[in-house]
């Protein structure tokens, strides 16, 4: 693969032909839903009794697939399996690995509205998110398969007069990979094929929300020519398979992305040397957000609304990236938090199949549970400018809501909500602005919306997040432009789709041969 990486272009739905070319694709899933996906481990199909049911979050009625719920039992046969692989598959030319993501790639990429459609069902993503993931997906692919192909040459190291040094990136061992129903094909598929396109093996513990998109990948894993054993499909609860494959003494690496609580647990236990282990665990940890759009008083308003609304109610919310908190200067708060607000209830929001909705459903029964109890923490700690309500009778809808003036120490503006739900809060000057964005034990995402250039500067140095973002929404990073992690609580800042996420995977050896 000689060709420079680009991402892969994001479908112009204005156009007739791609909206149409969407809704076949839609009707085409329609004929899948319900399929049955049994366990993959060491290239086998195991059927289970029960099963994890996979259920479309905009019509609960609707079971989008039934994949297979494994044991312990299960997860024990799977890092024995992966173990066994890793035997070989380390070994592996590095390039016929990345091959092996470009030919998924190019799967996929023939497929794409199928696979979107597939998470519109899933996730309930509107058009245009579920477009972007499977795109992110494809561009993890592209990537890291490039990045890998350049990581195999190693780093120059000096030798002196009678010796030749190397310094080499080898592989490290078995990966568990628990990725997060929100980027369910994207985040899924990235940390899935960051391990095995570096030589690691791979369980593969999908989301209990979304675990039909991941059994979807594995089988297009498998076409591109993926060796047995190399990914192991092992849905089941974190209670049960989760905990187990963390503690398992042949466990090398830990990768996650999902919540502070299970993410901080994962880290913990990772931590305790196991009987029989022979090595200390890696945890690349991908957590939780706060994330901030502060709007300075000398800023284009209107630019500054519409990133604090596409920030905000993108896919619900449901982004550990989502500005759920916008900080305006005094002069202009007024005028901005309006305009958000008429921004906010011309778009059309309910069912995630028609082209026209900005807005669909949030994940699950808990979740919209939790978002309302927020949404009444809310109506007590500031004023409710819009939405406000929810609606769980035929699926997880809420709609999107804006509170007004909150104390930066509100719950409302501490807390992770990871729903539709934006907090604005008034600032005096642009020290008190930086203040309040600082303010939380997250660092993921932020936006600072200012024609001031000094401002600039000192939130470069100031604005402690790891996606710092100027003039622009603070979601939507590409893979390869925008490396994406955060710092505090938000998690280990591996920077996802970044030059140097591949090297986590890997352990360097340094080789010296006397001549
Ligand atoms: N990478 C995504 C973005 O920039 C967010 C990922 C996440 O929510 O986990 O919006």
């Amino acid at each position: 693969m000689t060709t420079v990486y680009k991402h892969e272009p994001f479908t112009d739905f204005s156009k007739e032909e791609n909206r149409k070319a969407f809704e076949a694709a839609l009707e085409n899933v329609n004929k899948v839903m319900g399929k049955e996906y049994p366990l993959v481990i060491n290239g086998e199909r195991i059927t289970t009794k029960s099963q994890i049911v996979s259920y479309n979050p905009a019509n609960k009625d609707e079971i989008v697939g039934k994949v297979g719920k494994a044991t312990q039992e299960h997860a024990e046969m799977a890092i024995q399996a992966a173990d066994k692989a890793f035997q070989t598959w380390r070994y592996w030319n590095p390039e016929e690995r990345a091959n092996i993501l470009f030919r998924a790639a190019a799967i996929i990429r023939r497929k794409k509205h199928d696979f979107s459609a597939l998470l519109v069902k899933e996730a309930g993503k509107p058009w245009n998110e579920a477009d972007a993931d499977t795109a992110e997906a494809i561009d993890f692919l592209e990537y890291y398969g490039r990045q890998m192909i350049e990581l195999a040459k190693g780093k120059p190291v000096n030798s002196r007069d009678g010796e030749i040094n190397k310094y080499v990136y080898t592989p490290t061992g078995v990966t568990v990979v628990i990725p997060p129903w929100n980027f369910l094909f994207a985040i899924m598929a990235g940390t899935t094929v960051a391990p095995i396109v570096t030589g690691n093996t791979v369980v593969l513990k999908p989301a209990s929300a979304t675990p039909v998109i991941a059994a979807e990948f594995v089988e297009v894993l498998e076409e591109a020519g993926l060796p047995k054993g190399v990914v192991n499909f092992v849905p089941g609860s974190g209670a049960e398979v989760g905990d187990y494959l963390v503690d398992h003494p042949k466990t090398s690496i830990i990768t996650f992305t999902g919540s502070r609580e299970v993410g901080t647990r994962i880290f913990e236990r990772a931590a305790k040397v196991q009987e029989g282990q022979q090595h200390l665990k890696r945890v690349i940890a991908e957590m939780g957000g706060k994330d901030t759009v502060v709007v300075d008083k000398d800023a284009d308003l209107e630019l500054a609304a519409q990133s604090i609304f596409a920030s905000a109610f993108g896919f619900a919310g449901q982004k550990c990236s989502a500005g759920s908190r916008a900080v305006i200067h005094e002069d202009v708060y007024d005028q901005v938090l309006q305009r958000v607000v008429e921004i906010t209830e011309q778009k059309i929001t309910g069912n995630p199949e028609k082209f026209e909705t900005y807005m669909g459903p949030v994940i699950d029964q808990a979740s919209y549970d939790k978002i309302m109890e927020y949404i009444q923490i809310g109506k007590e700690e500031g004023r409710l400018m819009s939405g406000g309500k929810g609606d769980d009778v035929k699926g997880y809808f809420i709609e999107p809501t804006i509170f007004a003036d909150l104390d930066p120490n509100a719950r409302l503006m501490q807390e992770e909500i990871f729903g539709p739900v934006v907090a604005f809060a008034k600032a005096k000057n642009f020290d008190e602005m930086l203040e309040i964005a600082n303010n939380t034990e997250y660092g993921l995402t932020g936006a600072l919306i200012t024609r001031n250039r000094h401002y600039i500067e000192r939130a470069k140095q100031e604005f402690h997040v790891g996606n710092l973002y100027f003039n622009r929404n603070c979601t939507g990073a590409i893979v390869g432009y925008h490396p994406f992690g955060g710092f505090k609580m938000s998690g280990t800042d591996s920077k996802a789709g970044g030059p140097d996420y591949l090297a986590l995977h890997m352990q360097a050896k340094t080789i010296s041969e006397m001549l």
